[in-house]
Order: structure tokens, then sequence, then C-alpha cells
């Protein structure tokens, strides 16, 4: 420590572990002897490419992801995937299902429109304070995908169980969610995550494909878009976001040496449990989401009026506790307890909840 940092509650980008941090500055002038920066070398040069066959190989581990299925590290950001998604599963059949449960699959879902026929499996707005269960889901047995996000970073919101689609593949955003628990990776057809939360810095996107969806992309499809070129070329097409998928590394080392995706599904479990129930102990503040729903990662509440909240932001403000401010769209308070949240952080978010009297 000693750097003066704050408890980060940032939806993202969000904390990082401050062990990966430190790594990174160490190694920042001089990479392992090799006299420059990860930034400055070549994508194609020998270190960067053990960097990037170390972190793709970690990820495998880590998420214990079968031969069946392909990583790339990608750029765009997950709303690029938004796109990319369409583009390439609807050139067998222009027809997809979409669970509608937040912004982002709002957003998804109206991205998918411009290439096929795309059909509101569920739609749980404006307030958007569930998860729909799976007798609720409209499916189309014929459906080219059934995509959905795993957890609505802005409502606070997460599914708690895969949806069953048969054999319509399974599309997921999990930008807010991966590495929080474990994920039965042959279930699914495409899932994909931003890093900005719980990976790495802005500027990589995960994704993991089972091979045999690529290759039938539209023929619109731009050249960057298609995720058989991006297999065939091992993420390599152009220059990849080196830097990021470098830090990439670095998380999941930290992740494994903690104990991997059980030990990180502990401390989630732990925090949001705490979190939870503080909130539960003072009457002035209000969870968003209903019990059943609620996310483990971003934990939406407000006080009861106006004014309250913007008291709570101030006086957490002043403790150090920053970016508690919900999203525009919803306004109110949020906590996002990505994995870098360290239980203090949480323990000192909860004694001020406990206290805060308006
Ligand atoms: N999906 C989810 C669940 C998100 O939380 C976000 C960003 N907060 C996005 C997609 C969009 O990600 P990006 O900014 O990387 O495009």
């Amino acid at each position: 420590m000693g750097y003066d940092r704050v408890y980060n509650f940032s939806a993202g980008p969000g904390q990082l572990p401050e062990a990966v941090l430190e790594q990174a500055r160490d190694e920042m002038m001089n990479y392992r002897g090799t006299g420059m920066s990860v930034m400055e070398m070549s994508h194609r040069g020998k270190p960067f490419l053990k960097i990037f066959e170390e972190t793709k190989a970690a990820l495998i581990r880590l998420m214990d992801i079968p031969d069946t299925h392909e990583v790339l590290f990608l750029q765009g950001g997950a709303s690029t995937q938004f796109s990319m998604v369409p583009l390439n599963l609807m050139g067998t059949r222009a027809a997809a299902d979409y669970a509608v449960t937040g912004n982002f699959s709002s957003i998804a879902f109206r991205e998918g429109a411009k290439y096929g026929t795309v059909s509101a499996a569920a739609d749980t707005g404006p307030d958007h304070t569930r998860i729909p269960t799976q007798s609720e889901l409209r499916l189309d047995p014929e459906a080219a995908y059934f995509y959905y996000c795993a957890n609505n970073t802005i409502f606070g919101t997460e599914w708690s169980y895969v949806p069953e689609t048969g054999s319509v593949p399974l599309v997921c955003d999990m930008s807010s969610d991966i590495l929080t628990r474990p994920v039965d990776v042959s279930r699914y057809g495409i899932l994909f995550a931003g890093a900005q939360k719980n990976l790495a810095p802005a500027g990589l996107t995960v994704v993991i494909i089972r091979r045999d969806l690529a290759g039938h992309a539209l023929p619109i499809t731009p050249l960057m878009l298609d995720y058989a070129r991006m297999i065939d070329k091992d993420s390599m097409y152009n220059t990849p976001p080196c830097w990021c998928i470098y830090m990439l590394g670095l998380t999941l080392r930290w992740a494994e040496e903690l104990g991997g995706i059980p030990e990180l599904e502990r401390r989630k479990k732990e925090k949001a449990g705490m979190l939870y129930a503080a909130l539960e102990e003072n009457p002035l503040l209000i969870p968003h989401a209903e019990v059943g729903s609620r996310s483990d990662m971003n934990i939406t509440f407000r006080a009861q009026t106006p004014e309250q909240d913007a008291a709570f932001l101030a006086g957490a403000e002043a403790l150090g506790l920053k970016s508690l401010k919900g999203h525009r769209l919803t306004g109110h308070m949020r906590a996002s307890v990505y994995n870098a949240m360290p239980k203090e952080g949480v323990e000192a978010l909860c004694s001020y909840i406990r206290s805060f009297r308006g």
C-alpha cells in the first residue's frame, strides 16, 4: 500500500488487484530483461508470443475450456460483439431469440434486428428488477442462437441458472461476472466479456467460441468482425491489444494463486452477502433487484429521496468509498464488487450503510 488508494466501487473500468498493478509497475521499463516495456514490443516477437500463449493457457485452465472451443482476444469492447454475433451466426438462419433483461441486452437486441428477425424471448423492462424464469422464456426451437446477458451491470440483476435451449446455441455476455463462478463452457456457443471489470484494463474483449459456429458469416461481414478469420490468425490478423493481454495474464496468475474460480466464487458470495445483509438492516436503503435475481457483482439500491441519495454518496466519498453513484440511466446507488475488491472495502461500506441515517 502507501499509495493513498481508495476503495473503488466503479462498475468499470473497475479496480484491479494491487498485486497485479505492482507487478506491472515493476516490469514497466524493462520487461524481464528485454530492455523494453510490453507496450513497446512487437506482437510477433518471442517475448510477446510467450505472454500471449501463457495468458491463453491460463484462461483455458481456469475456466476449464474444452477443445471444442477457441479463445479469442479481440478489440472494440463488448459492444462490438453485439454486431459480431448476428453477423456471424445469422448466416445459416436469420432468426434469433434475445432475453432483454437490461440496457446491454436491449442494445444487442436492436443491433441483431439489423441482420435478421429477432424475438424477445423475455423482456423485464423498463425497471429490470428481475431475471425471467426458464418457463417464462418464449423459445424458438429453430433459432440461430439464444442471447442473454448473465449479469446486468446497470440494474444489478444476475442469472442464477443457465437457460435450457435444447440444440439452440447459447450466446452470453459475461462482461461483468466472468471469473466469479464456475461456468460449464461446453454449454455455450459463444461467451464474451469486455475486460475492464474482472480481467484487465479496457481495450480487450475475451471471446470463447465453439469452433463449428465460425465460418458461416454473412457476406457483408466486415473483415475484422469475422470470427473465422480471427480463429485462423489466432487473434493476430492485426495488432492485438498487447498490453491488455499482458495485464490479463497477470490477473489470471493472481486468480490461480488465490485458488482459482472456487475461491473467487467463495469470496464474491461472502462480499455480496455482507452487502445485502447490511442493506436489509437499514430501512432507509432499498435494494433495486428482487430477491432471487440479485447480482453478486453490482449491488444496486436507493434511499427514500433524491436528497438522501445525495447525502449517502457524499458521506461515502468522505470515507474514501468511491464511485458508488448509480448509472446515469437509473441514478441512485450501485456498489460494484468485482474480484479485486478486498473484503475490507466491503466491510467499510457495510458499516457505513448500517450507520446511514439520511
Ligand atoms: N455488456 C455489459 C454487461 C456491460 O456491463 C458493458 C459495459 N459496462 C458492456 C456490455 C459494454 O462494454 P464495452 O464498453 O466494453 O463495449
